[in-house]
């Protein structure tokens, strides 16, 4: 008899396949007769699976097997999206790409992208994520993270701030708090910081983060008036009632800053709203307004504001509220670090293999030296080797187009 078991991993049997859900939001299937044919098998709890009839070794070769074979058809359970499952031996590296892994530009902060997906619908994403986004998602095993995140920050060998900035909601991820809590032992982490809409925490996830005396929240919070926060944040069921309660018990115990997004037609009036509620409470977060801006991949519902009239407005509030509301370079202590060599150069033509399909479609992550390269107009085919004219190398960031 053989019982395997899976932190990350939960088990429903069902009619004629096996539910195997990751990190809680990840799906996958396996038909019943294809585990039948280990061994007859039973699922004791919901984290293991049981197979009789077979040693140990056996068992988790075979399934292990199956799993491979079936993540493949991973998707995301919020949107149904196709997602790919990146750990320690799937071959793929945690430095290429801007969407997920480690993107490190020579500086003191160190972003960090553990999976995609949200769970609200923006109206200004710069990156069209959310409920209505059709992108393949990402996710990585925490503990390929932590691993590969310690290499990057031994290289630097300066304090450092981690910046979790994933492109969609990091609380998403099952294994945050873990993460949080290993970054906070490493010694170079002067700051963990992270970008959340706020509405998966509670109170009690507030008080366990608060743990962890490096952690600062970047909470988002577009308006006071409920029907125009739900417009913004493209949902009928977002609570701005709840996420207001979030940021005022985080405040007490954590380093917070409320950074609400100023968007042409959506929530002008919103803003001396925010600053007034904001000055109502006990411990007062840091207020960070910025200014919309439209990019290519984002939804982009409204025109910019220039530099001069939105400074102009901060100017006016901050002298009306005595608040102060603009954020500087100093505010973040960044400074330059070493640079990080490039294996390859914009220019070079590279020979690379296919891992995994990119986040848009008719493009493919390829990997060499220890990198991803993004490949657009690439059929998926995987582990074939293409060569590649780099396009693109700043910051470690590839871009390839096929020779
Ligand atoms: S919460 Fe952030 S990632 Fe999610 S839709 Fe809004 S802006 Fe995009």
């Amino acid at each position: 008899m053989a019982v395997l078991e899976y932190k990350t991993l939960s088990f429903q049997e069902r009619k004629d396949h096996l539910l195997i859900t990751l990190l809680q939001l990840f799906q996958t299937k396996i038909p019943l007769e294809e585990l039948r044919q280990i061994a007859p098998f039973t699922i004791p709890t919901l984290h293991s699976i049981c197979f009789s009839t077979v040693d140990q070794e056996k068992a988790a070769a075979k399934f292990s097997f199956l799993l491979t074979k079936y993540f493949d058809q991973l998707t995301t359970r919020l949107t149904g999206n196709k997602a790919t499952y990146i750990h320690r031996n799937s071959g793929i590296p945690l430095i290429g790409n801007v969407a997920f892994g480690i993107v490190y530009r020579n500086s003191s902060i160190i972003e960090i992208k553990t999976n995609n997906a949200c769970n609200l619908d923006c109206v200004y994403c710069s990156i069209s994520e959310g409920l209505s986004s059709t992108k393949n998602d990402f996710v990585i095993e925490k503990d390929y993270m932590v691993e590969e995140l310690q290499k990057v920050i031994d290289f630097v060998a300066e304090p450092v701030e981690v910046h979790i900035g994933v492109q969609g909601e990091p609380f998403l991820y099952a294994d945050m708090e873990e993460l949080i809590a290993d970054i906070q032992q490493m010694d170079m982490v002067h700051t963990i910081s992270i970008d959340t809409n706020g509405t998966l925490l509670t109170k009690e996830k507030i008080d366990r983060l608060a743990k962890n005396n490096k952690l600062q929240l970047n909470l988002s919070l577009d308006a006071i008036d409920e029907k125009a926060a739900q417009t913004i944040a493209g949902v009928k069921n977002y609570n701005v009632l709840q996420v207001k309660e979030i940021i005022a018990s985080a405040s007490q115990k954590i380093k917070v800053i409320v950074a609400p997004v100023l968007t042409s037609g959506y929530n002008e009036e919103e803003m001396e709203k925010i600053i007034l509620w904001i000055k109502t409470l006990p411990v007062q977060p840091i207020l960070g307004i910025q200014n919309f801006l439209r990019y290519k991949t984002g939804r982009n519902p409204a025109k910019e504001i220039s530099w001069d009239q939105f400074y102009s407005l901060i100017e006016k509030l901050e002298l009306k509220h005595d608040i102060k509301l603009k954020l500087h370079k100093d505010d973040f202590k960044i400074t330059e670090t070493k640079v990080l060599p490039k294996p390859f150069q914009e220019g070079d033509v590279i020979t690379a293999t296919i891992k995994s399909i990119d986040r848009f479609p008719h493009s493919v992550i390829a990997v060499a030296k220890n990198r991803t390269i993004s490949v657009p107009h690439c059929e998926f085919k995987m582990n074939k080797r293409i060569k590649i004219n780099i396009m693109r190398d700043k910051h470690n960031i590839f871009v390839g187009k096929l020779v």
